[in-house]
């Protein structure tokens, strides 16, 4: 799994679940897998718009991953 940043070849060491209340129902969660470095930013990103919810490590997340863009495609 690598990670979500745009460009990042790193494997991902994180994943940041989010959700956008605006097109997704409170339930859902979206993924993004972060390395090391790019954890804070993503996770800034998603925290800036009110969007994440819960960061975990990819080991406690067992791997499984959805992914999509912010808009949810
Ligand atoms: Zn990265």
């Amino acid at each position: 799994m690598r990670c979500s940043a745009k460009g990042c070849r790193q494997a991902a060491v994180w994943v940041l679940r989010w959700n956008n209340p605006r097109i997704h129902p409170p339930e859902r969660r979206k993924t993004w897998a972060a390395c090391d470095e790019h954890r804070e930013s993503l996770g800034e990103f998603l925290t800036a718009r009110g969007f994440l919810r819960e960061v975990e490590s990819v080991a406690a997340a067992g791997g499984e991953l959805g992914g999509g863009g912010i808009d949810g495609q």
